[in-house]
């Protein structure tokens, strides 16, 4: 380069810093120019579905402009286009990088909101929603009704607007080092297409106001409505090398109410609504009961051709079931390592087969605690098949899916989920999996 043009990209440069809050923002953070690298690293050719039907590029085509830096929950929702519902419609190319903590109940004056923020500003009170719906009390096993109902609604609206936020379409997020951390939201993507999230922790996507369901199982259950991550009637989208908990609260943390856990989740990573086109590689997933849902209703029969995922190199540590649990969907499942850790007495099972499911598993490493079967790794909820392939339990060859039927010989299922999987980065041998997902899944490994 010339010295005329090394002079001309300077003040180029220095023109940029002026007009650009986020190029100054990246100067204060040290990090010199923006991660280029990272933040506009886009899926790589055939890894897995999202790269069908046009790839996933997320927000790599963003302007100087719309490179923003943000490390507190108000600058991430004003980054994404606004809290509510306006950042759902926001499809500009946006890159947003996460530094530090970023905590959900943060508002935009720097304090934070707690669940009673949100009770006393719709006159609700769920310490009462719970002494008056007790079953064992006069309100017996009815199901929760009136103005105590509508109230709670009106609460859980306004934790809604603090702690969940739209993710719209071309957007990539992206953690910086190794403690980019969202607590207490729900990120949901939803009505997008072509969004990335990569090397980040999002845990405890707390609700503050859990529904009673009596009718719901045997003794009834506490239910909640947020996920870390929702994935909703939205296409190409990949979330990779993230970190996705509970926080403080796992299913041994809950407390009980009327005998049943006091369930302040519902998934960690739920894709559902007709979504389709989705890659979900390098996470780490843990400690969490219903973690994986992908399709949320068995009538839902707009989901038929869609809901096609891929599941790869994820590390699933101490789940209680939904690792996924599948409905409609071609749902290709590989490489991926499922590891107990204690004897989690909160296990159900993995792979949860629901109506017109199509699971293709291969070559995943699954080490059982002590007293979990085999056979206990696949449910089946309506589903007739999967193809099952390499499987590991416990270092030995199993395959699952005869365990099952040894185990329900009135029931079995078969093994050709009439599928095969096309896009693939490369298969490894399952027992190399459990040590190379260890070292490179999660947040704060990529670099
Ligand atoms: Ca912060
Ligand atoms: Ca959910």
């Amino acid at each position: 380069m010339s010295l005329k043009n090394t002079a001309l990209a300077a003040s180029l440069a220095l023109a940029l810093v002026g007009l650009t809050p986020s190029l100054a923002a990246a100067e204060q953070w040290g990090v010199g120019q923006p991660r280029g690298d990272l933040g506009r690293q886009v899926l790589a050719a055939n890894d897995g579905w999202a790269w069908a039907e046009g790839g996933t590029t997320g927000g790599a085509a963003a302007s100087a402009a719309n490179v923003y830096h943000v490390s507190t929950w108000p600058e991430f929702q004003a980054a994404l286009g606004g809290a509510g519902n306006a950042a759902r419609t926001n499809t500009e190319p946006r890159i947003i990088y996460v530094h530090g903590e970023l905590n959900a109940f943060e508002t935009a004056d720097g304090t934070l909101s707690t669940c009673e923020t949100f009770e006393r500003a719709t006159g609700f009170s769920q310490a009462a929603y719970i002494e008056t719906f007790d079953p064992s009390g006069p309100w017996g096993w009815n199901d929760p009704a009136g103005e105590l109902v509508t109230l709670q609604a009106a609460a859980a609206n306004a934790q809604a607007i603090q702690t969940q936020q739209h993710i719209g379409s071309n957007k990539t997020i992206i953690g910086v080092g190794e403690d980019a951390r969202i607590v207490g939201a729900n990120l949901r993507i939803r009505d997008a297409d072509n969004v990335i999230v990569r090397n980040l922790t999002v845990s405890d996507s707390t609700d503050c106001f859990p529904e009673w369901d009596p009718g719901d199982g045997e003794t009834g259950n506490w239910n909640s409505r947020y996920d870390n991550i929702s994935v909703w009637t939205s296409t190409h989208v990949w979330i990779d090398h993230n970190t996705l908990d509970s926080g403080t609260m796992p299913p041994d943390q809950l407390r009980e109410v009327y005998g049943r856990p006091y369930e302040v989740h519902d998934g960690l990573l739920d894709i559902t609504h007709s979504s389709d086109l989705v890659t979900v590689s390098y996470n780490r997933f843990e400690a969490h009961d219903k973690t994986m849902l992908i399709g949320s209703s068995d009538g839902r029969t707009a989901d038929r051709g869609t809901l096609r995922v891929t599941i790869h190199h994820n590390l699933w540590t101490d789940i209680g079931q939904r690792a996924p649990r599948v409905r409609y969907g071609q749902v290709d499942v590989y490489n991926n390592y499922y590891v107990q850790t204690s004897d989690a007495d909160w296990f159900e099972y993995f792979w949860g087969l629901g109506r017109e499911s199509q699971l293709y598993a291969e070559n995943n490493y699954i080490a059982l605690a002590p007293g979990n079967e085999a056979a206990s790794v696949v449910r089946v909820f309506g589903g007739t098949a999967m193809t099952e392939i390499g499987t590991r339990v416990n270092k030995a060859k199993v395959s699952v899916v005869d365990a099952y039927n040894a185990a329900n010989p009135a029931n079995p299922i078969g093994n050709d989920a009439g599928w095969t999987p096309q896009y693939r980065l490369r298969v490894d041998p399952t027992m190399s999996v459990p040590q190379r997902v260890q070292h490179q899944a999660g947040a704060g490994v990529l670099r």
